[in-house]
């Protein structure tokens, strides 16, 4: 441990809490600059939104969510409008205080006008969100997945999944919310952190019984009563891919803001954490992401009134273990060093027979997921618990990676190294240089689109500590030109073409400077 830093480098580094825990210049550390920010509730659910927008049917894994206090009177209307059109429908919506954690400050209502007002909803930011009533439901307890997941580069994208987890069960026996048991937290909240302190948690050694299970034991439960576990994983893989997706567009601004191209710096890494809910249909819904997953693998215990001890918990070191041990073999410095000799030996085969190229390379090509994907590379070591998921699946995603394609549009034009906002003069360069602007599209409308957008979205008090239009605002201006341009189109299509039309307009702007270059 260094808590004043170190000066000499290192070739990995655990930070405890973010990024920014110290400087460093090389190596590889395990947190992603902006993490923490990007997995807040309420930007989350903004993130899961825009994709939402775009792709409606694939991001149905979200419960329908608004943000507060700017979502207020949309909120209110919703639910208005809602009701009104299906009276049958009595919902049940869980209020979240933006930046808690441990089910701090959550409640459930059943009416907008039950969200409670001290100190006005305008000091509480928070996320309000439909409520699901139909958990599936083990031993009569409803009960969520902690799911750990290496996002173990952004660019490339490549992204592995723990094949265990874990399921924290509540400690009374669920009901359909009703307006008296909608302050049973035991019964509605998962969180270990409020369940230990009811007087039905047990602490089990078995990974099979206990309020603190190993998922895989939940799966041989599901399967055995006939369940499709292959379908259930799958799903669960692409909520997870889908998520990641919904983050790395502004993940690539907070990164080229921190580590610059071209300057030294360290790679990243990052083990999140995913709370998951299956319904009663086992369709898996995301709750939220954590940037810090707990990594203990002790308990306390009460001895005796009063006296408490850390015991071991055999469930989490299970679980957890495994994934810290396989991040490290994942990110291990000396890993590269045998691909590269690897490669080697590979083009060395191809000097003396060239006619075994094909099937030389396709070995060493596939020598490197097969390790990834369970076998035992290293002697002494059990098979990885992290299973590659991106970009080995990455051909059924690859048309979602919209968002991601605007980014680099906005980063491009951010100019200045080290900011995440993008000035007038920017916007209207990038306005000139895609040749966006027309007869009917004026650069005065042009001025006045970045200044309505950039002042409603800070407005929100997204950001103060820079000024200028940041990469939300930007999204929402790109969607209202590509709605201008392309009119007919659904709103994926409308985004997709001018995303085509303004990368088409830059490589020929770029094409232009090199020629201007060469001459
Ligand atoms: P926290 O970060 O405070 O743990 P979560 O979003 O994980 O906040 O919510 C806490 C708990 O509330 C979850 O573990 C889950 O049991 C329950 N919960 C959260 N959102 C929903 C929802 N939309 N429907 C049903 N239960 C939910």
């Amino acid at each position: 441990q260094f808590p004043f830093g170190r000066r000499l480098p290192c070739d990995i580094y655990w930070h405890g809490v973010s990024f920014h825990d110290n400087d460093i210049f090389s190596g590889q550390v395990n947190k992603f600059p902006g993490m923490t920010e990007m997995v807040r509730k309420i930007t989350l659910s903004r993130a899961v939104r825009t994709m939402q927008d775009l792709f409606p049917l694939e991001y149905n894994f979200y419960p329908r969510s608004w943000i507060l206090p700017e979502e207020f009177p949309l909120f209110v209307d919703e639910v208005r409008m809602m009701k009104d059109s299906d009276p049958s429908w009595k919902p049940t919506f869980i209020v979240k205080p933006d930046g808690g954690c441990q089910g701090d400050g959550i409640y459930l209502i059943k009416d907008p006008s039950d969200i409670r007002l001290t100190g006005g909803i305008q000091s509480r930011p928070a996320v309000v969100q439909e409520y699901i009533c139909k958990p599936l439901l083990v031993d009569k307890l409803k009960f969520d997945i902690r799911l750990y997941v290496l996002l173990k580069s952004l660019e490339p994208l490549e992204i592995y999944i723990a094949k265990d987890g874990l399921s924290r069960f509540c400690t009374e026996p669920y009901q359909e919310p009703t307006l008296k048991n909608l302050h049973q937290v035991f019964m509605h909240l998962t969180n270990y952190s409020l369940n230990i302190h009811s007087g039905n948690f047990i602490h089990s050694d078995n990974a099979n019984t206990g309020s603190k299970r190993t998922f895989s034991s939940i799966l041989c439960r599901l399967s055995s009563r006939g369940a499709d576990v292959k379908k259930l994983w799958s799903d669960i893989i692409s909520l997870v891919i889908k998520t990641i997706i919904a983050l790395t567009p502004e993940l690539k601004v907070y990164y080229q803001s921190d580590i610059p191209a071209g300057k030294p710096g360290p790679t990243c890494f990052q083990i999140l954490g995913f709370d998951i809910l299956l319904m009663k249909n086992l369709k898996p819904m995301l709750l939220e992401v954590n940037a810090n997953p707990s990594m203990r693998i002790e308990h306390e215990q009460e001895l005796s009134p009063g006296v408490f001890e850390n015991v071991p918990s055999p469930v989490d070191e299970e679980v957890k273990v495994a994934v810290i041990r396989d991040t490290l073999r994942l990110v291990d410095p000396q890993k590269k060093k045998r691909k590269d000799i690897q490669y080697n030996y590979f083009m060395c085969c191809r000097c003396q027979a060239l006619e075994q190229v094909s099937e030389a390379k396709e070995e060493v090509l596939e020598a490197v997921p097969e390790q990834d994907a369970g076998r035992a590379p290293e002697p002494g070591l059990p098979s990885l618990c992290l299973k590659q998921v991106f970009p080995k699946y990455a051909r059924q995603f690859s048309h979602l990676r919209l968002v991601d394609r605007v980014a680099a549009l906005f980063i491009r034009f951010l100019g200045v190294k080290g900011t995440t906002k993008l000035g007038p003069t920017g916007f209207r360069t990038f306005i000139r240089n895609c040749k966006l602007s027309t007869s009917n599209f004026s650069m005065a409308s042009v001025d006045i689109l970045y200044i309505d957008i950039t002042r409603r979205w800070n407005s929100m008090g997204v950001d103060h500590k820079e000024s200028g239009m940041c990469l939300q605002a930007f999204v929402e201006a790109f969607f209202c030109l590509a709605q201008k341009k392309y009119k007919s189109l659904p709103l994926h299509e409308q985004v997709a073409s001018l995303v085509g039309f303004c990368e088409y307009h830059l490589a020929a702007l770029d094409e232009k400077r090199l020629v201007w270059g060469r001459g």
